[in-house]
Parts: structure tokens; sequence; C-alpha cells
């Protein structure tokens, strides 16, 4: 089953898909997009050009059981051919996408704080949007830690069909932070593609912008020594991660940001991700 809201000006501009849930335990987020639902009928919010779809519960499989996936990791099986299961709502969504001028693919955390974007284009497009989101730090060429793996996000997807897009990782599950984040995202995609005129006065935030690196795997008999939270600093030469058999640890050979650290993860899954500061626009 798929649910799917439509808001439509009826008159000229851009197209804008909206998608949330697309990680079915991340089910806080899809209330920002039944805010706006909830303003547009309450005549709070008037569309002024162009069109909205809206996709808030993607993997709605994984959102009724409220897990992170069934079967597979709806953001790692786009740009393929299989046709059965959750490959179909793939199907279903690169459909949509293909429709779209613009896709927003908005995720939360299970454990962290810190919003974040991911910027997966530096065009003056999609960096004009993503300046005007009030969120502090800025990923850049996340796609390109997947795209030889054949293993494409929504966004990737998107890119390869030259459509602009960004994934917004909003705040942490469960927190109403999250709602807040991601509906003051969803206005400043709409307000920079003059489809809305109203505007909520959002807190500009200095931008961090950092350079994807290293995927990082969890293999077996590894642990992180510290519990390290999400943007933590790592120096050189600093400890990371140690081998409980043989007791081997694992030093940084850069200064590097560890971000998305998951301690819970299964063996060869996304462990962290490590990142280098490269702007400050
Ligand atoms: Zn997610």
């Amino acid at each position: 089953m798929q649910i799917s809201y439509s808001f439509d000006s009826g008159i000229a501009g851009k197209h804008i898909l909206i998608l949330w849930s697309i990680h079915g335990d991340e089910v806080c987020g899809s209330m920002a997009i039944e805010r706006l639902r909830e303003d547009i009928i309450q005549w709070n919010i008037t569309l002024i050009s162009g069109k909205i779809t809206c996709i808030p519960y993607a993997n709605y499989e994984a959102y009724r059981e409220k897990k992170r996936q069934i079967t597979h990791n709806l953001n790692r099986i786009f740009w393929q051919d299989e046709q059965w299961g959750i490959h179909d709502t793939a199907r279903y969504i690169e459909s949509l996408i293909l429709q779209s001028d613009f896709v927003l693919d908005l995720h939360s955390f299970s454990a962290w704080k810190e919003a974040f974007i991911f910027n997966d284009y530096n065009t003056e497009e999609v960096n004009t949007i993503i300046h005007s989101i009030p969120i502090e730090h800025v990923m850049i060429w996340w796609t390109e830690l997947y795209t030889w793996l054949q293993e494409l996000d929504t966004i990737g997807f998107a890119k390869k069909n030259n459509i602009p897009g960004i994934t917004i990782e909003c705040w942490q599950n469960e927190d109403s932070q999250s709602i807040d984040t991601a509906y003051a995202c969803i206005f400043s995609a709409l307000k920079s593609y003059n489809i809305i005129k109203e505007w909520e006065n959002v807190l500009h935030k200095n931008q961090i912008w950092i350079s994807v690196d290293t995927i990082i795997r969890k293999q077996e008999d590894f642990i992180f020594i510290n519990a390290w939270k999400n943007f933590d600093p790592i120096e050189k030469d600093e400890i990371i991660w140690k081998n409980l058999i043989s007791h081997k640890s694992i030093s940084s050979p850069y200064t590097w940001l560890i971000i998305m650290p998951n301690s819970s993860v299964e063996n060869w899954w996304e462990w962290c991700y490590l990142w280098k500061i490269i702007t400050n626009p």
C-alpha cells in the first residue's frame, strides 16, 4: 500500500516531491508532512505556483512495524530492475522522481541529535536552497560513496536523471524537534521554488560544509573505544576502535569528524562514516 498527497496550485511552476519514512522507524518526521497537509487544507498556506507531491510513509510495511526495513534497506535499491516486494516500492518512487523537478528526502536518527543536510550536487540551484535551510552541518558528495557500489539511494537515482534533490537528517526520532526541523526544511524548499509565499521567520544559521571521505563497515569482534556521538572530532593518531579478541587498536591516520556512529549494527553494515571539514561558506 502507498499513501500520497498531491497539492496543485493550477499555475505553472516547479513540481516538488517530498519523501518521508524511506526508513520505516523514522516515523515522527512524517508528521511534518501531515502538518503541511493540514495547513494547506486549513488555508494557512496557499500555493502560488507549481505543485507538491508528498509520500509520507514511503516504506509503509516497515512504518507499520516501526522498523528501519523489513527485507532490504529501501534507500540502497534504486536504479535496479527487481519488481517484487520492497523493490516494487522503489520502482514506484523512481517513477515519481522522474515526474518531479526537485526531490526532498527527509530522514531522522535513532541515536543522535544535530540535524544535517546532504549536498550531492554543489550546483547554484541546490546550494541556494541549502543556504536557506536553518541547519548548520552540510555534507558534500555522499552519493559518491555509493555510486560505485551500485547501491543508489533516492537522491543518487535523481542525480543520475539530472533532477536536483536534497536528503536531510532532521533530528532524533520521537523528538518533536525533528518535526519542527522537517517543517522548516519543507518551507525553505517550497519558498525557494516560489510555490508558497507565507514564511515563518526562521533563524539563519552559519553553515559548516564537510566533505565525505570513508564508509566504515562493522568488522567482526571490533568495538568502538568510546561512545562516539555524531560529529565528534577525532584527532590524528587517536584510537577509534579495537578488536575484542586480539586487542589490536586502530588509530586514526587523519583528523576527522565521526558521522552517524552506530554501535549496534550487524557485521559489514555501515558502522560510521569519517568526514573532513572543507569549507565554511
Ligand atoms: Zn533514514
